[in-house]
């Protein structure tokens, strides 16, 4: 199919125009159809809306018969068109009878068109509908009317949400309000204020560009004045060495080649600089939101945060001046990044309620600096509070009160009291080392996901990283990062870390961790599917390049990797024969060699305990990711929400086989340390470092916390205490071991 030069600016020109007009729905599907089928000079140009119950409605339709509109209906998976909202991604078949899924639907009277190609409309993770053009001609279709499909699509997404956003608002009526509402604390503490709503910008309605090349300029202008922004923020005496450094690395994503050029690819698609933000920030997040890592997860609200600020300068909306607050505020929102909170009068927030987030957001982190509580994942806020409601909120205990009774309010002042008192404690352990009260030193390690995140934490409050995930430049970019491009991220994270040990692990994608470029979607089981190692190993470039890359990375200082996902002891050496295959190949090269080098493996798969004695005689260390160990001995899929809290990591079979994986090392007198999600918890890191683990990875946010405990335990004892639990119980110890540290004095 051969289009006239200019067919695509111009028909993005008369989609621009029409799009702006702010029609009515209907009509505005009806003449973009025209638009696309007349200019594209094809037959057809149809759009399908999902209905109630996910059917596809044939909605609007230029060369399909009158009479199918509003009769056609699709189940999704059905036909040509079910099947593009089923994989959620533009399609193009050129015979269209020929293939197996076709559903002829006679009142469309379609009999004649042979080739179609169909986008869905999608905004995030819901979808729309399915735009589609077909023709009477079997033919392939020009990947720039995909493109053109696709930046409609879009713009019609973008609409969509718009009316169903607006027809959504309503205002909250005291009746359906709730009194309390509940959440998870993310920062302890308690405070009593009047609700403030943090709104971000709404998107955008301008979406269709008439000239690239201004559009690149603005979006390059925009930059500028966020790092001139950031640069500002910086320079403002108030802030400490953590906040500093959380916006240095700000500043460096204002300068993330992969994100600037999706953006800019997304410009050149057809879209203004804005939409083509909106476009990018939407991808990333949908991406993110399948990790089940909430630290690399909380990520995305960095991105997000950025966008934001990029947006607010396209649109000229950016405030200057600070907003008037009350002097005790609780500041509402749906989700923030640290330099939104910035934006803000901080010495008069006195406590922050967010519908999503966790420890892990850097908000969090700016806002523990500041010490202003937190709770996140409480829900649908928005719906029950009102700007000016009073509020009472009890972060340590994830709790709201709306409009409080005065019983309420006065057993706040004694809690806000106690609270200080945890404080001051917290700040007395800075700079001094994890040992507990028998003389037992106890590594505290930190999880990290880019080399930026070692930015915003104290360098003093930290012994070394524990795990390294390699994964996210990989995700966040728009192909595999060659040798070099890894290279230069690996070395900012050891540059930063100076002498502590930092342990890569090599990448850990699939399952929920997707890549844009690297297609192994479509599995049943992803959790136990082709991932991690197993892809590793089959793509042995990849590893290759990656192990290349650290080598380089720590340029003659100590190496230490681990593999992720090892299942029995051969897939330990292939991996290990491949880092020496690399060693070599730089020996050669005449590179420089790393002065020493660990290699060890996770521990996340049930079947390596079993072979431990064995695979012990070849690794130098070994760290167990109970998050996947868990989910595997537990047959609970880590990421389904219905299953998280339905068996405990502190019953007796978990410990058991906690307690066999450090004797056997112990006895093998091989390191091994916990990188799991519970080496956060205190009541968890209490019975570890009781089982014999004296090195923890942890969340950086949790680390304050996990020294208190190691501080105040005495190992020994409590490993006797919780060795006859493991014996007596047959369910979870959690709530013994929670009395027994308020009785021995653990700071929990
Ligand atoms: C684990 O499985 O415990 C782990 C640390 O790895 P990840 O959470 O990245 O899968
Ligand atoms: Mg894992």
């Amino acid at each position: 199919m051969q289009l006239k030069p200019g067919t695509i600016p111009h028909t993005l020109k008369l989609l621009r125009d029409l799009m702006n007009k702010k029609l009515p729905i209907d009509l505005l599907l009806e003449k973009t159809v025209y638009v696309i089928a007349t200019q594209l000079n094809v037959d057809v140009c149809s759009c399908y809306l999902i209905r109630p119950g996910d059917i596809l409605e044939l909605y609007a339709s230029y060369g399909l018969d009158k009479s199918a509109l509003h009769e056609t209906f699709l189940q999704i998976g059905e036909g040509l068109i079910g099947e593009i909202a089923l994989q959620r991604k533009s399609l193009v078949f050129e015979d269209a009878w020929a293939h197996p899924s076709f559903v002829h639907k006679p009142e469309t009277k379609e009999t004649a068109f042979k080739s179609l190609a169909g986008t869905p409309i999608l905004k995030g993770d819901h979808l729309y509908g399915v735009l589609a053009i077909q023709t009477t001609q079997i033919q392939t279709f020009p990947t720039e009317i995909i493109e053109l499909l696709e930046t409609s699509a879009l713009a019609l997404s973008e609409i969509l949400t718009r009316e169903n956003t607006q027809n959504k608002q309503e205002p909250i009526n005291n009746a359906s309000r709730l009194k309390k509402m509940e959440g998870v604390c993310i920062i302890s503490g308690v405070a009593v204020g009047t609700a403030f709503i943090h709104k971000r910008i709404e998107r955008t309605s301008n979406i269709l560009a008439k000239d690239s090349s201004a559009e690149i300029k603005r979006l390059n202008d925009a930059l500028l004045m966020v790092q001139k922004e950031i640069n500002n923020m910086l320079t403002n005496p108030q802030l400490a060495e953590e906040q500093i450094d959380i916006f240095k690395s700000y500043l460096m994503f204002t300068k993330d080649k992969g994100w600037i050029e999706k953006i800019t690819a997304a410009i050149q698609m057809g879209l203004t600089a804005e939409a083509s933000i909106q476009k990018v920030s939407d991808e990333i997040t949908e991406r993110m939101q399948l990790i089940t890592d909430p630290y690399l997860r909380e990520r995305i609200h960095d991105f997000n945060d950025l966008a934001n600020r990029l947006i607010k300068n396209l649109k000229g909306k950016f405030r200057r001046t600070k907003l008037v607050l009350d002097k005790n505020t609780i500041l509402i929102a749906e989700n923030m990044g640290p330099a939104e909170l910035l934006d803000y009068d901080i010495k008069k927030i006195k406590a922050i309620v967010l519908q999503e987030g966790s420890q892990t957001m850097h908000v969090a982190i700016v806002a523990k600096s500041l010490n202003i509580p937190m709770i996140g994942g409480i829900g649908a806020i928005l719906s029950h509070i009102n700007a000016g409601d009073y509020l009472a909120v009890d972060a340590t205990k994830g709790l709201v009160y709306i409009n409080p009774s005065d019983e309420v309010l006065d057993d706040f002042s004694i809690k806000i009291q106690t609270h200080q008192k945890l404080l001051e404690k917290y700040k007395l352990l800075k700079g001094l080392p994890g040992i507990t009260l028998d003389g037992i030193p106890v590594q505290l390690n930190i999880n990290i996901g880019l080399a930026n995140d070692l930015m915003s934490i104290d360098q003093n409050d930290y012994d070394g990283v524990g795990l390294y995930r390699t994964e996210l430049p990989f995700m966040t970019s728009n192909q595999l990062p060659d040798t070099e491009t890894q290279t230069e991220i690996y070395k900012k994270a050891i540059l930063q870390v100076g002498d502590k040990p930092l342990t890569f692990r090599t990448l850990d994608i699939g399952s929920d961790k997707v890549l844009p470029y690297f297609d192994n979607t479509g599995e049943k089981n992803p959790a136990m599917g082709w991932r991690s190692i197993r892809i590793t190993l089959d793509r042995r470039a990849l590893l290759r390049s990656q192990l290349r890359s650290f080598i380089r990375a720590v340029n003659g200082k100590e190496l230490r990797i681990m593999f992720p996902m090892i299942s029995n002891v051969d897939e330990f050496l292939e991996a290990k024969k491949t880092l020496d295959i690399e060693l070599k190949r730089e020996k050669n090269k005449g590179g420089v060699l790393p002065s020493s080098i660990k290699v060890g493996t996770m521990l996340e798969v049930p079947s390596l305990i079993f072979q431990l004695p064995e695979l012990l005689k070849y690794v130098d260390f070994v760290s167990v990711g109970t998050n996947d160990l868990f989910q595997f001995l537990f047959a609970t899929d880590r990421g389904n929400p219905i299953i998280w809290n339905r068996y405990d990591s502190l019953a007796p079979e978990t410990l058991k086989v906690l307690k066999y994986i450090s004797d056997e090392c112990r006895k093998a007198n091989i390191p091994c340390s916990v990188c799991g999600e519970i080496a956060s918890n205190p009541i968890d890191a209490i019975a570890l470092i009781a089982l014999g683990y004296t090195s923890l990875s942890m969340n950086p946010a949790a680390i304050p916390a996990i020294k208190a405990v190691v501080r105040t335990m005495n190992r020994e004892k409590t490993a006797e205490y919780i060795l006859s639990q493991i014996e007596q119980s047959n369910h979870s110890i959690r709530e013994q071991l929670k009395s027994y540290a308020i009785d021995h004095g653990i700071f929990i």
